[in-house]
């Protein structure tokens, strides 16, 4: 068998490891690069759903024939959770509850995010704008993402969290026990949930077999250390290494994730991902040894016009391999009027 046939038959298997446990992943369609979500459906008591895909008729149409597959309908969900603040994983939400009744859980810090869905992504945006402009990216380039943005909008909805959860909690069904685990970095709300009897992780973003899960700069949520500090820009990666760490120590057999295959051995992605990290580091720190850059000059450099049609996720890689070096006190950074640059210690 070839290694993507072996890979495809090792995902299956895993797969029909979860179904046997009663937990069915249901592939979403997206309108994002990233391409399909997985929902996942665990059948148990309440019927649960983790996440949902995004807002559109598209998503709502293979979510309803995906469920009628397993036997249920969408007026059947009992729970919905929702593991981060991602459109493509919440933005059915709120039609599904209504729809449902069902219950909406989420970590407690993400509840007022996802209530007030519209004003938090309205400052997102501007936090984000800030950011740009500061690491110079031009203006008319931050001007046209901004348009972007607004018309990504409308695949999420607010949704209001009726079952917050704290981390560390548990979430009981009638045959399992799932943790509640926050785990930031890709996003501030990452939330992973781990079934130990089963040593199982619903994971969602925060780790994904085929890509790397960009830890994207977001704004702060409210009541979280970072928040109490808006002077400093949050260090997206670092925290997510530090959340890896954490999972890393963990004993898990299977961990399901928010996009694509089943991952069975979490400890050779997570240490494939710290290498990536501190590679991608080293080539930043050559690039700034010259000369100080922007952060934006620095992704130019290192991917092109992929720096300006995706400024704000290039510049989130750059901005938080700078941090890595920055804690190393291998470069610092170098006020220049409006922008600031780096610069290798
Ligand atoms: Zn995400």
């Amino acid at each position: 068998m070839s290694r993507s046939g072996e890979a495809a038959a090792s995902a299956e298997q895993a797969l029909a490891i979860a179904s046997d446990a009663g937990i069915h992943r249901l592939a979403i369609p997206t309108p994002f690069q990233v391409g399909r979500v997985n929902a996942y459906l665990i059948e148990d008591e309440p019927l649960t759903l983790l996440d949902s895909g995004p807002n559109s008729a598209k998503a709502m149409d293979e979510l309803e024939r995906a469920l009628a597959a397993h036997g249920h309908r969408i007026e059947d969900i009992e729970l919905l959770v929702i593991t981060h603040q991602h459109m493509d994983h919440f933005g059915l939400a709120s039609i599904l509850a209504r729809r449902s009744g069902a219950e909406v859980a989420a970590l407690d810090a993400l509840a007022p995010y996802l209530a007030g869905y519209s004003a938090h992504t309205d400052l997102d945006d501007r936090f984000a704008e800030e950011i740009m402009l500061r690491h110079g990216i031009p203006s008319e380039v931050v001007t046209a993402l901004r348009a972007v943005s607004a018309g990504f909008r409308a695949w999420g909805s607010a949704v209001e969290v009726t079952r917050p959860l704290a981390d560390g909690s548990t979430l009981q069904l009638r045959d399992r026990e799932l943790t509640v685990l926050h785990r930031p970095g890709h996003s501030p709300s990452d939330t992973v949930f781990f079934d130990a009897a089963r040593s199982t992780l619903l994971a969602a973003d925060h780790l994904i077999a085929h890509i790397s899960s960009n830890p994207l700069l977001a704004r702060p949520l409210p009541g979280t250390p970072d928040a109490e500090h808006p002077e400093r820009r949050p260090r997206a990666l670092l925290t997510y290494l530090d959340s890896l760490e954490r999972t890393r120590e963990m004993d898990i057999s299977l961990v399901l994730p928010g996009h694509g295959d089943p991952i069975t051995d979490h400890r050779a992605v997570i240490d494939d991902r710290f290498r990536l990290h501190r590679g991608r580091a080293e080539k930043i720190l050559g690039l700034i040894s010259p000369e100080p850059r922007t952060a934006h000059e620095i992704a130019h450099e290192l991917w092109g016009n992929v720096a300006v049609t995706q400024a704000y996720l290039t510049l989130s890689e750059v901005l938080g391999h700078m941090d890595l070096l920055l804690q190393e006190g291998r470069a610092s950074e170098v006020e220049d009027g409006e922008v600031l640059r780096f610069t290798a210690a």
